[in-house]
């Protein structure tokens, strides 16, 4: 594990800040130390070392500021952000929507330096999304060590697992790649070499391949609306994509068991819309075979609760982790 608190003896958490850096925006919550989400701000990102730097410093500031607290009350800062990340060492590489295409960046030791020498750690955007997850639904249900996947459906297809409380990420980081599982050995050919991956039918990107934007908006929000209104086309065209995403719910069931696999990244801001669809998919799927209704998919797909960023505030838990290791779960 990291080893970045040993300037200063470990003190009892106290308020932490997360940051969820994304390509053009920054999200920051401060958390109290009962898990409370206490503030929430929205940034424009700067690109670049020194802009990334210098957008978390402002971000980290504004946020404590917003809730009138002072500096000195922070005792953890945790950064998700988008790339390779070494948690250990707190440094990031390959973010190249963040401007970060060479060399890696020492994130968590430049950061800590501007915030005075705070804590700072550093988990990859989707893995802190996972846990901000699971500590919303922890908080949510009253109980701990949650099971749980959360699948973002953006750019591309991956899952972030939490795993009895604790955070997987593999033994080369891969835990939850399922976006490269092959579902169709015909299929298109997928940037990472192999053919018919189930991130070309189930990501983001897909809706926009089986029901490209017409005005503008998000190909989801389109597609989904006209679905609703009837359009035969575009009903097959969302029951085939519920169908794709109900498959990475049954691969990720069937592989770890997950009580709960979260619904995330861009085509989740559809929203209960979505829900609905995966859930009719994994009905009929179930009809079929009395082993998968034993598992209950249907009941284990679900939204993240709440309406706060939980990418940062997996982020804040991650730092709030920093200030008493001992006590750290992910
Ligand atoms: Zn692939």
């Amino acid at each position: 594990m990291s080893d970045l608190g040993t300037a200063a003896p470990p003190v009892s958490p106290g308020l932490s800040v997360g940051l969820d850096i994304g390509g053009t925006k920054t999200l920051a919550v401060l958390l109290a130390p009962d898990g409370a989400v206490l503030a929430q701000s929205r940034l424009a990102t700067e690109q670049g070392a020194t802009g990334v730097i210098d957008g978390a410093v402002r971000a980290v500031e504004g946020v404590t500021r917003q809730a009138g607290m002072p500096f000195s009350a922070v005792t953890g800062v945790g950064v998700g952000v988008p790339g390779l990340v070494d948690a250990d060492d707190g440094t990031v590489r390959h973010a190249v929507n963040l401007g970060l295409n060479g060399d890696p960046l020492d994130l968590a030791a430049m950061l800590s330096a501007r915030l005075g020498g705070v804590p700072v750690g550093v988990e990859n955007d989707l893995n802190a999304a996972a846990v901000g997850a699971a500590h919303l639904i922890e908080a949510e249900s009253g109980s701990g060590s949650t099971d749980l996947a959360f699948l973002a459906l953006g750019t591309g297809l991956a899952a972030g697992l939490v795993l009895g409380g604790r955070l997987r990420r593999g033994a080369s980081g891969a835990a939850g790649e399922i976006g490269h599982v092959p579902v169709d050995p015909a299929g298109p050919a997928c940037p990472c070499g192999q053919r018919g991956c189930l991130e070309l039918y189930a990501s983001g990107t897909a809706v926009s391949t089986l029901w490209p934007s017409r005005t503008g908006r998000p190909a989801p929000v389109e597609l989904f609306e006209a679905a609703a209104g009837g359009d035969l086309d575009a009903v097959v065209a969302r029951d085939r994509y519920a169908r794709a995403v109900a498959a990475a719910v049954r691969m990720l069931v069937l592989s770890v068991d997950v009580q709960h696999v979260v619904l995330g990244g861009g085509v989740a801001q559809l929203g209960v819309p979505l829900l609905d669809a995966v859930r009719a998919a994994l009905t009929d799927e179930s009809d079929a075979s009395p082993f998968l209704r034993s598992l209950d998919l249907p009941a284990r797909v679900r939204l993240a609760p709440g309406r706060v960023p939980v990418g940062a505030v997996g982020a804040a838990v991650v730092g709030r982790g920093l200030a008493a290791p001992a006590t750290r779960s992910y």
